[in-house]
Parts: C-alpha cells; sequence; structure tokens
C-alpha cells in the first residue's frame, strides 16, 4: 500500500526540488543582467564547482551535526541497574565465554547490579552458565532457559518440554527466553517444511509450566516492522537490511508482520497466569500506542527496551508519556553481546550503557543511539526523555527486581 503511494511522493519531492533550482537560477539570471557585476568565481564558477563533485555512496556518507547543544555525560546509572537483556555464556560453542571479572569491572563502573543472561541455553550449557556466572558471582549474574526447538516435532514433545523447564529451574534458571526461532525459523519437517505458528497448541503445556513454577518468559518473536518489507530505497532500515539481507522476512512463506504479533497475542490470552516479558519494547517501538493496547488487554504482560532505544528516542514526546502511563511494566535491557558482534547497538561496554543512561536521565537532543560513526538501524538520532527518579528507580531495577524474586 505504502508501496503504491511512495512514486508518486518522489516525483513531488523532485519537482519541488526543480522549483527550487528554477527559481536559482532566474535570480543568478537577473542579477546578471541588472547592475551587479559577476566577480570572477561567482555563479559561473560555482556551476563548474558543482559539476566537479563526485556522486557520494550512502556508506560514506557521515554529515558532523552542527547543532551546538547540551552534552551530558552521565558516568553511573542514577540507580543501580539490573539488565534484563543480555546474552553472556558460551552456546553451543558458538560464542566463547567472556571471563566474568571482565564484565564485572565494567559493570562496576557503570552501576549494573546485575546481569540476566537470556540465552543461558540447556543441560550441559545452562549448567556452566550458572556455575561459572550466577553461583560464582551470586546476585550479579543470573540465567534462562530456552526450549528445546530441535524437538518440537517429536511425539510427546509437549509433557517432555514442560519437565525440562522444571529441571531447568531446580538446576537455578530464573526464567525462559523464546527467541524468534519460534515464529520465523522453526520449520515442522526440516528446512523446506512448514513454519511452526507462534501460538501452535503443542507449546501450551510449557506456557502453562513457566506460570506454574513462576519463571518469567522473555520473548522476542518478531522484528522491526520494516524487516518485513521490501528492501528498497522507501525502507528506512536499508543500510541495515542490505548489509544483512537474512534478517529480511519479506517474502517467502514469512507470515506478515502484524499477523506473528496476533499470533503472540493469543499466547498471552490462553495464560494469563504466566509472566511474559515482550522483549525489544514490545516488538514493535515503532508503534507505541499499539504496544500501550497491548499491554492494557494483557495484564500478564510487561514489556523492555533492549536495541530499541533508536525507537524510543525519535518519539521522545510519546515514549515519555509511555513511560509515565506504563512505568510499572517497562524493564530496562541492553540486548548486550560481550564479543564479536557486527551490531553496534549491542556491543558490551560503559559506552553503551552510558548512551542509554543519557536517553533515559537527560533532556539532550539530537544524540547517537548506539557507538557508531553511523546509526546502525536507521538514519536518525535521539532525545533524551528525562525521566523523573520514581520512573527512574522502577525501570532500572525495581520492575525486574519483582520479576525475578531478587532480594534486595
Ligand atoms: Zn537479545
Amino acid at each position: 500500500m505504502s508501496d503504491e503511494r511512495a512514486p508518486a511522493r518522489h516525483q513531488a519531492t523532485w519537482s519541488r526540488r526543480g522549483w527550487l533550482s528554477a527559481a536559482g537560477a532566474g535570480l543568478v539570471g537577473s542579477a546578471m543582467s541588472g547592475d551587479v557585476e559577476t566577480a570572477p568565481g561567482g555563479p559561473a564558477n560555482q556551476q563548474g564547482t558543482r559539476n566537479q563533485i563526485a556522486p557520494l555512496p550512502l556508506a560514506e556518507f557521515e554529515p558532523k551535526s552542527m547543532l551546538h547543544v547540551n552534552e551530558t555525560r552521565i558516568g553511573r546509572a542514577r540507580f543501580p541497574v539490573i539488565d534484563f537483556h543480555t546474552h553472556i555464556s558460551r552456546r553451543r560453542a558458538q560464542r566463547p565465554s567472556v571471563p566474568p571479572g571482565d564484565l564485572l569491572k565494567a559493570m562496576d563502573a557503570v552501576n549494573v547490579q546485575t546481569m540476566v543472561n537470556l540465552t543461558g541455553g540447556t543441560g550441559e550449557d545452562l549448567a556452566t552458565a550458572i556455575t561459572t556466572f550466577d553461583r560464582a558471582f551470586p546476585r550479579r549474574f543470573v540465567s534462562m532457559t530456552e526450549p528445546t526447538w530441535a524437538r518440537a516435532s517429536e511425539a510427546g514433545y509437549a509433557g517432555w518440554q514442560g519437565n525440562e523447564i522444571a529441571n531447568a529451574k531446580a538446576a537455578g534458571a530464573v526464567g525462559v527466553k523464546v527467541l524468534k526461532t519460534l515464529g520465523l525459523y522453526l520449520r515442522d519437517g526440516g528446512p523446506q517444511g512448514t513454519l511452526v505458528r507462534v501460538d501452535d497448541a503443542r507449546f501450551d503445556p510449557m506456557w502453562e509450566a513457566c506460570g506454574r513454577l513462576g519463571l518469567p518468559v522473555a520473548i522476542h518473536v518478531g522484528d522491526p516492522e520494516a524487516f518485513f518489507l521490501p528492501i528498497d530505497r522507501f525502507n528506512e532500515r536499508y543500510e541495515e537490511l542490505s548489509a544483512h539481507p537474512d534478517w529480511s522476512f519479506h517474502g517467502r512463506d514469512f507470515p506478515a508482520f502484524k499477523d506473528i504479533l496476533s499470533a503472540r497475542d493469543r499466547v498471552f490470552a490462553r495464560h494469563p497466569k504466566t509472566t511474559f516479558v515482550a522483549l525489544h519494547v514490545g516488538h514493535w517501538g515503532e508503534n507505541l500506542s499499539a504496544v500501550g493496547a497491548m499491554l492494557d488487554k494483557f495484564p500478564n504482560v510487561h514489556v523492555e527496551i533492549g536495541a530499541r532505544i533508536g525507537e524510543l528516542g525519535r518519539q521522545p514526546r510519546t515514549a515519555a508519556r509511555f513511560f509515565d502511563k506504563y512505568q510499572d511494566r517497562i524493564l530496562f535491557g541492553t540486548d548486550a553481546i560481550p564479543l564479536g558482534t557486527e551490531t553496534p547497538q549491542q556491543v558490551f561496554g560503559e559506552d553503551l550503557y552510558r548512551i542509554y543512561y543519557r536517553f533515559l536521565e537527560t533532556e539532550d537532543e539530537y544524540f547517537d543511539y548506539a557507538p557508531a560513526p553511523t546509526p546502525p538501524q536507521g538514519r536518525w538520532r535521539i532525545y533524551g526523555l528525562g525521566l523523573p527518579e520514581a520512573i527512574l528507580r522502577k525501570v532500572y531495577h525495581d520492575n525486574a527486581a519483582r520479576l525475578l524474586r531478587l532480594s534486595v
């Protein structure tokens, strides 16, 4: 729909530009025919210079803002922070483990009290994560487990998975993480098989088990809205998607963006006694009124802000109202990954936290949402919310502590 409208808008832009240059030419013409003499290096020369400017590839465009506005450095968060969304442990040998001591040094510097390691995995991976992090440094690290998707097509999966989650809790897991494997990758019958729906009934016993065991479910089953649209000149995340074409869910048999969220919402509705944390601002940071409507409908749901301050910060007035209204249901998170990531908005370190703090605590204007030379999730900058202390305390710490039952 927006595709059909877009060319007209494009044309309108060009004709306006054409009008401006025609008006400019007219001005030059009248100056030359009037009594103002054209100095050497005047219009004709400017015209020549203009012709010599080489086209600039978008990837090389790094404009420096000429705004002179406040830059507030927030070294440490106003209150101790629980980062509800991190990925720090070794998982299926894909990612090396970072020594906890390295993490603690940065955490202490920026006032992060606890990191929640969402992808603790299962079995041996989970046991190692809990030994290396959670037990070695109590209250500084807690880990979640994950469903074993590889067995989802097997007979008897539902009951087995419920038991596995009970075992994970006994081993020390504090919740269950659901990655977008569910909804976008998991298929019955191999890679060419049918995509499994988020609200597939086979998972009902698992969601119920989480509620019964008091384990919150950190869920992320969608992605930014633009990832479901064609990768073309109208896509606001064109650069990000052209760098990572595999992140696109446009075409093939992928469900529409809203269909995934609707399926997820049916899960929220069917399991009112299970607590869900919809990560990445409820998966729709671009549309806070829709996220608010979802929160109004499902009292068992919270949201988390990881890797979405770029969205929140480009709509600061709407975002501030959202934080005010849902202050008891918003969790601080960064989606931080300590090693080897191509996504600057997720690289663990003091810089990353300080950007989040600046966004939440100050009223600074028009600053970068990620430590990178160009904004990685779209070419815009953000504005701070300047949240009051009472809200900061809840978002940084209290809401997550309540959900995870962490003693103060
Ligand atoms: Zn994540």
